[in-house]
C-alpha cells in the first residue's frame, strides 16, 4: 500500500485538481493507496474542499491542524497517520509532478531501497540574484554540515522503516529535507523538473526563506558558534598590532590624529558583537523551544479515517 502526503495551506483552488491528477497516476499502479491532505490551518475553503473529496472517495483522507504550524510540521503530522508500506511526500500545488511517482515506486520496488529522493533539475524560472543567494547558501550549508542539499526537495518516497524511525525524532525545529539524508539507510535519487504553479501563489517570502535558512544551518551545525570564537581570536591579533602601532605613535609624540580610525573600528566591532550575540541567541532560542516540549502539532479535525 502507498500513502501520499500533501501539506496544504490556503490551497482551496488546487485541492480538487491535485486529487484528480494523483488518482489518475495512482490508479494506473497496481497498489492500494491513500491520499492524505494535511490542512495546515488554512484560512480559506481548503478544509471544506478536503471534506467534500474525502466524503465521496474512500482513498482520500484529511487532517486539519489547529493552526498554521508550517509545512515541516504538517508533514510530520501526515507521517504519524499514514499507514502505507511506502509514503510519498509532495507539495499540494503539484509543483512536484505526479508523473514522477510511478518512477519512484518502480525504483523502490526494484532496488529495495529505503528512500527515494526527488532531486530538482532546474530551479524553475527564478531570477539571477535569487539563484545566486540560494547557491551561496548551499555552499555554506555544505561547509557547515557536510551535507549536500543542492537540488534537494521535499518530494520523497520513504519506506515503512524510515517512516517509523522518522517518527521517533522528537525535535521541534524539523528540517525534513536535511533530516532524511541524516537518517542514512539506503537512499536513491531521481531527477525531476519542477513544474509551474498552476493556481494560488507561493507561501514563501524573503524573510521566511531567511528564517528557513537560519534554522536549517543551526539544526545541523554549531559551526557558527565556533566562528564567534574564531572572530574573537582574529580580533585579538588585530588588537595586538594596533596596540604596538598606537604605542609607537604615542611615544614619538604625535598621537592626536586617527579619529576616523577610532570611529570605524568602533562601528566594526559593534556590528561583529551584535552578530555574535545574534548567533548565540539563535541557539538559545532553539534550546528554549526544545525544552518547552510542546507538541509538534495539534489536530483539530480528521476525515476519512
Ligand atoms: N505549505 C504548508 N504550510 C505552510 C506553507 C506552505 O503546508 O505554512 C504547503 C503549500 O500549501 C504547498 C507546499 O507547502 O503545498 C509548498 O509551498 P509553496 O508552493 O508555497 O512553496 P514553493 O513551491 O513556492 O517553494
Ligand atoms: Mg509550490
Amino acid at each position: 500500500m502507498l500513502s501520499v502526503i500533501l501539506p496544504v495551506y490556503n490551497e482551496e483552488d488546487t485541492i480538487e485538481h491535485s486529487a484528480k491528477r494523483l488518482e489518475e497516476v495512482l490508479n494506473a499502479l497496481d497498489n492500494e493507496y491513500e491520499i492524505l491532505f494535511i490542512d495546515d490551518g488554512s484560512k480559506d475553503k481548503t478544509w471544506d474542499n478536503i471534506l467534500k473529496l474525502s466524503s465521496t472517495n474512500k482513498n482520500i483522507k484529511g487532517l486539519s491542524l489547529s493552526r498554521n504550524f508550517g509545512k515541516e510540521r504538517a508533514i510530520h503530522a501526515g507521517l504519524h497517520k499514514a499507514v502505507g508500506d511506502a509514503v510519498i511526500i509532495m507539495d499540494g500545488d503539484l509543483q512536484h509532478p505526479p508523473e514522477v511517482i510511478p518512477k519512484m515506486v518502480g525504483l523502490w520496488k526494484e532496488t529495495g531501497c529505503d528512500v527515494v529522493n526527488g532531486i530538482k533539475k532546474g530551479r524553475g524560472n527564478e531570477d539571477f540574484i535569487f539563484s545566486f543567494l540560494v547557491n551561496g547558501f548551499y555552499k555554506i550549508y555544505r561547509f557547515a554540515t557536510g551535507m549536500q542539499l543542492q537540488g534537494a526537495s521535499d518530494f520523497k518516497l520513504l519506506n515503512r522503516r524510515v517512516v517509523d524511525v522518522y517518527k521517533l525524532l522528537n525535535e521541534r525545529d524539523l528540517f525534513f529535507r536535511g533530516l532524511i539524508p541524516w537518517l542514512g539507510f539506503s537512499q536513491k535519487n531521481i531527477e525531476f523538473e519542477i513544474a509551474k504553479r498552476e493556481q494560488g501563489k507561493t507561501k514563501w517570502t524573503g524573510l521566511s526563506r531567511y528564517f528557513l535558512a537560519v534554522n536549517a544551518i543551526s539544526s545541523f551545525s554549531s559551526l557558527p558558534l565556533q566562528l564567534v570564537t574564531l572572530m574573537g581570536i582574529i580580533f585579538m591579533f588585530f588588537a595586538f598590532f594596533l596596540f604596538i602601532q598606537t604605542m609607537f605613535v604615542w611615544l614619538s609624540g604625535n598621537a592626536v590624529a586617527g579619529f576616523t580610525t577610532v570611529i570605524l573600528i568602533l562601528l566594526f566591532i559593534g556590528s561583529v558583537l551584535m552578530i555574535s550575540l545574534g548567533i548565540i541567541g539563535q541557539y538559545l532560542a532553539k534550546i528554549y523551544s526544545e525544552v518547552k516540549r510542546r507538541p509538534i502539532y495539534l489536530l483539530k479535525d480528521t476525515s476519512g479515517f
